[in-house]
């Protein structure tokens, strides 16, 4: 299995996540996809391929073009400002009844296109995040071009990113650029399957209403846990696409057993739409170790969860998103991508 990877993303580094009384370095931070790419290089997984670049008509496909233009040039207006710091990052978000639309300053637009505090930009950040979709649509091509498996290892990762919204570390939704670019190259339906622990709010939005992709994400349950709003058992779809969205929230201690009942069950259904390819936002933060979470699911289960899907036989695209237990990610991933390709 071929993998997309780019040294791009370590210009996207000193992030400040929120900690308690203080900022602290967050939790997104390179070593994470500096190690997975070690972990595949050393185990002689199979070949590193740097990505292509593609235009930016292909990132206006999901994302809307006055977003894509605030991504590029926010760091730049944070510079030209009286705004201070070493992280650009919202203090002021939109709420219902506000008029929001012409806001023109650094802080009002980081406000107009954020959902949380927890996503910054900095000097690198958005070479980063278009090399990231790049890596996505890259591995996209590898499939059309009869590759089995690909494994696009996106850093920063996507599944929180709307139409217009960065959250959740993510600024552009490479796991729905990459569904819109095979729908583009040809496939008639596809199914998105999110196993990270949180829900993937940015992609079930983004297809919301739409019959051609189903999107089902199995995640903690966002009563509990960010991201709160978006990720309960009812939301279905809506209009063309009601039945084309499911969601399995699960219980914070989730371990193996519980997880693979989920899993069997959601693979159930795409087994029943006969999609012509499978995306798997692949997050690692599931894992026992991780010290975000609250799951429970072992090095040895991802090679399960891997085998699991790839007894699908479809041809899978998988596109890296969170995991943050930099000790342990790149093995994690390694055994999920083993277990994949196994069948
Ligand atoms: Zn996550």
């Amino acid at each position: 299995m071929k993998t997309v990877y780019s040294d791009d993303h370590n210009l996207h580094s000193g992030l400040l996540d929120p900690r308690g009384d203080a900022w602290g370095p967050s939790a997104e931070c390179p070593d994470r996809a500096n190690n997975v790419m070690r972990a595949i290089r050393d185990q002689d997984f199979g070949p590193l391929i740097e990505p292509r670049v593609f235009e930016e008509s292909r990132l206006t496909r999901i994302h809307a073009p006055d977003y894509v233009q605030f991504l590029q040039d926010v760091w730049q207006e944070w510079l030209d400002s009286d705004e201070k710091g070493s992280n650009a990052r919202p203090e002021t978000f939109v709420a219902p009844g506000m008029r929001h639309a012409d806001t023109r300053c650094v802080a009002g637009k980081l406000g107009r296109y954020s959902f949380d505090t927890t996503t910054p930009f900095v000097e690198g950040s958005w070479q980063a995040i278009r090399t990231s979709a790049n890596i996505a649509l890259t591995a996209a091509d590898l499939l059309e071009s009869g590759e089995k498996h690909a494994f696009a290892l996106c850093r920063p990762p996507g599944h929180h990113a709307t139409e217009n919204y960065c959250g959740g570390y993510c600024y552009l939704n490479n796991t729905a650029l990459a569904t819109q670019s095979l729908l583009d190259g040809g496939a008639g339906k596809l199914a998105v399957l999110d196993v990270d622990y949180h829900h993937g709010n940015g992609t079930q939005t983004i297809f919301y209403e739409r019959n051609d992709v189903l999107t089902i994400s199995l995640h903690a349950d966002p009563a509990l846990e960010y991201p709160f709003f978006a990720g309960y058992a009812d939301e279905a779809g809506a209009g063309a696409g009601h039945g084309f969205n499911i969601n399995y929230p699960l219980p914070f201690g989730t371990d193996w057993d519980k997880y693979e009942a989920a899993l069997a069950d959601a693979l159930g259904q795409v087994r029943r739409l006969e999609p012509d390819a499978l995306v798997v936002a692949l997050g690692l933060d599931t894992f026992i170790g991780d010290p975000t979470t609250h799951f429970a699911i072992k090095t040895e289960d991802f090679r399960r969860m891997g085998q699991r899907i790839g007894a699908l036989g479809l041809p899978t695209l998988v596109v890296l998103e969170g995991g943050y237990s930099v000790e342990h990610i790149g093995e994690n991933t390694v055994k999920f991508l083993t277990g994949l390709a196994a069948d």
